[in-house]
């Protein structure tokens, strides 16, 4: 934890461009923006992924990301938002803090997000089970 990036600019030892703090979360300027305005929100307790952290922080992150995501929705940085939380390698996560994304977007950006596939007959019951099965 003591290499983490995110710990150290929550600690100070790392300069960043802060746009608010309180007691469980800090939210940030992201260093490399996909649009300017682009924010990290950041618990303070080190986690390495969004889905281990507690209902409290995970509720607290959300509800700061809305309020940037809604303050940037009245400045001209942003005409939609986007809200992203990458959880591991495979989803593309390179720094292991856990942070959402908040992202502004601009008609015409003419970012990608993912391309959809398709279920075969029957598949879709299949995969719901599944899923279904491991819900706690
Ligand atoms: P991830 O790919 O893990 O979902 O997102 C990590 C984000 O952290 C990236 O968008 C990247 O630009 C941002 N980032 C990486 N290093 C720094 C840094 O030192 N400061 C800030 N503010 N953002 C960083
Ligand atoms: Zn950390």
């Amino acid at each position: 934890m003591n290499d983490c990036l995110f710990c150290k600019i929550i600690a100070g030892e790392l300069p960043t461009t802060k746009l608010y703090e309180d007691d469980q979360v800090i939210a940030i300027l992201d260093i490399m923006p996909v649009n300017p305005g682009h924010a990290l929100v950041i618990p303070k307790t080190h986690s390495e992924r969004m889905l281990e952290t507690s209902e409290e922080e995970g509720a607290q992150v959300l509800s700061v990301a809305k309020r940037i995501g809604k303050a940037l929705l009245e400045t001209n940085l942003a005409d939609g938002v986007t809200l992203s939380v990458n959880n591991g390698e495979a989803s593309g996560q390179t720094v292991f803090h856990t942070h959402m994304h908040v992202i502004p977007r601009l008609n015409g950006d003419g970012l990608v997000s993912w391309k959809h596939g398709e279920y075969e007959d029957g598949e879709a019951d299949k995969i719901a089970t599944i899923v279904k099965n491991q819900l706690t």
